[in-house]
């Protein structure tokens, strides 16, 4: 299988397109034709493990990946990390509503089912295309990617991973989260400023050639782990073929019977890995994309006009989700143009220049064929996570209540009844204060802090709070470098220099 850019630049093998994250033109390497699932394939699955599943798909998208190191790079993933055995169950929430909950890992969120697997990937592109440096990842996060990326990289061989983070920016669970993380190959660097100062500095970091020299000289060559990097992406079509399976095996649905995944959307990472499922040949339904208050994407799916001109950036309770540009619909527009990469760059160029584009006519109607979009307002999301509790006794985090929220809408306004599986995006522990305010009011959660609050929502539902976040105020903090948003470069060199 080969890899193509988004805008034109040669093929590659799915290895270098791992290694490299970025195309040299720019564009986001996307997969040349697909691998064909047929139903036998898909009614394999049902006896087999997570990693089997992993496996069985992952095998078909990355062929040139040897089976003994893709199944020991699986193995190691999904592993002891994971506090369920299924890696990422199926609840039934109620009727034909299900959750697929992705946040057993040991971040508690969804980006540990791709991140707990890319280093591995990683290292093993590194391995095959003969790259003997070391692979330096830099990552500039609003909170949770940054914690994933340093526990998937943690001691991973051959890589190494700076992570920089607003110094004001995050909550205080996850600044600990990322402070105490331990390995011999992990950087956490404070910056003074917002997370737009730290992913500015970041992006400068990767385009400055003096500084990708003295990397060279160091031994260390840069790359990138966030979701444009097609080895985060192909991680996440495993977990829809295992939903699918694991609906199966209960008798829920039969094969070829469409399922409908209703997605929590920011970067389009998550439901454009679903939308790859379905032209593999799973039995996908409708791709409902649900939103927050930025709901650039919502109104894009609509009316084909993506336009950021004027549009309020919110800072919300769903806080992953709150984006304006989302990196992979680049790759679906290429698959709408039928491929176009010159349709591509255009409508990328128009992004920068004008702030907004409009797509055609025959592109719009080949995406309305598989895709709905809606948004929930804070409050919408608040009532949510409270009447799911109350009428489902399903705990859901504010990421989840989004996706859930948008789905009763849609199916109010279609009447479409087919199964449903809203995609569970992170444990409502990581999220405890506005869970629990959601669920007992205001005064609740005043006086207390990240922790206070999860012990209040334990008490209140009878679930427990995860390992990870109980044991936070007991580990020592390791990393205390702070730097200025213009002093990111130096502040690198200094800790590696350590
Ligand atoms: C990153 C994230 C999302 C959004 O996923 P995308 O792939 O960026 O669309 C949703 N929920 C949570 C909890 C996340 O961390």
């Amino acid at each position: 299988m080969q890899m193509l850019s988004t805008r034109g630049a040669a093929a590659v093998s799915p290895a270098e397109a791992i290694l490299r994250g970025l195309a040299p033109d720019g564009g986001l390497y996307a997969p040349a034709q697909f691998p064909a699932f047929s139903r036998e394939d898909v009614l394999a699955l049902v006896p087999m493990s997570y990693q089997e599943r992993a496996y069985a798909v992952l095998s078909r998208f990355l062929p040139d990946f040897g089976e003994n190191a893709l199944c020991a790079a699986i193995s190691a993933a999904y592993g002891s990390g994971f506090d369920s055995e299924a890696v990422a169950p199926v609840r039934t929430i109620a009727g034909d509503t299900y959750a697929l909950e992705l946040w057993h890992g040991p971040t508690l969120a969804f980006k540990d089912m791709a991140l707990q697997l890319l280093p591995r990937l990683l290292a093993e592109s590194a391995r095959m295309l003969g790259e003997k440096r070391e692979i330096f990842i830099l990552v500039a996060t609003s909170g949770d990617t940054g914690k994933a990326a340093l526990e998937g990289f943690l001691d991973a061989p051959g890589t190494r991973c700076c992570v920089f983070y607003p110094q004001n920016g995050v909550s205080q669970a996850q600044r600990l989260q990322m402070v105490t993380t331990g390995g011999s190959n992990t950087h956490v660097i404070a910056v003074e400023g917002n997370f737009d100062d730290a992913q500015t500095g970041v992006k400068r970091i990767f385009s400055d050639a003096a500084f990708a020299r003295e990397m060279d000289a160091q031994g260390r060559v840069l790359s990138s782990a966030n979701s444009i990097n097609f080895g985060r992406l192909a991680p996440q079509i495993v977990y829809y073929f295992s939903a699918y399976a694991d609906l199966l095996a209960a008798g829920a649905i039969e094969m070829g019977q469409r399922v409908n995944f209703c997605v929590p959307t920011g970067n389009f990472g998550d439901i454009l890995a679903a939308d790859y499922a379905g032209k593999a040949g799973l039995p996908v339904g409708r791709l409902i994309c649900a939103s927050n208050e930025n709901n650039v994407l919502t109104d894009f799916i609509r009316t084909g006009c993506y336009d950021i001109r004027s549009r309020a950036f919110y800072k919300t309770i769903s806080p992953s989700m709150d984006i304006l540009i989302s990196s992979n619909l680049e790759r679906l527009l290429y698959d709408l143009s039928g491929c176009d990469a010159q349709r591509v760059a255009a409508l990328m160029e128009a992004l920068r220049t004008e702030r907004r584009y409009q797509i055609d006519a025959a592109m719009h109607a080949r995406l309305c064929e598989r895709y709905a979009a809606g948004c929930a307002g804070e409050a919408a999301v608040r009532a949510e996570i409270a009447r799911a509790w109350r009428e489902d006794r399903y705990l859901m985090d504010t990421h989840t209540a989004v996706a859930s929220a948008v789905l009763r809408d849609y199916r109010r306004e279609t009447g479409d009844s087919a199964p449903a599986v809203i995609v569970s995006t992170a444990s409502p522990y990581k999220f405890g204060a506005s869970v629990l305010e959601a669920i007992a009011g205001h005064q609740a959660v005043q006086g207390k802090d990240d922790f206070a609050c999860c012990d209040a929502l334990s008490a209140l539902t009878g679930t427990a709070v995860p390992p990870q976040i109980l044991a936070l105020p007991t580990l020592p903090i390791r990393h205390t470098a702070v730097c200025p948003k213009d002093g990111m470069e130096q502040a690198v060199l200094g800790v590696l220099g350590k």
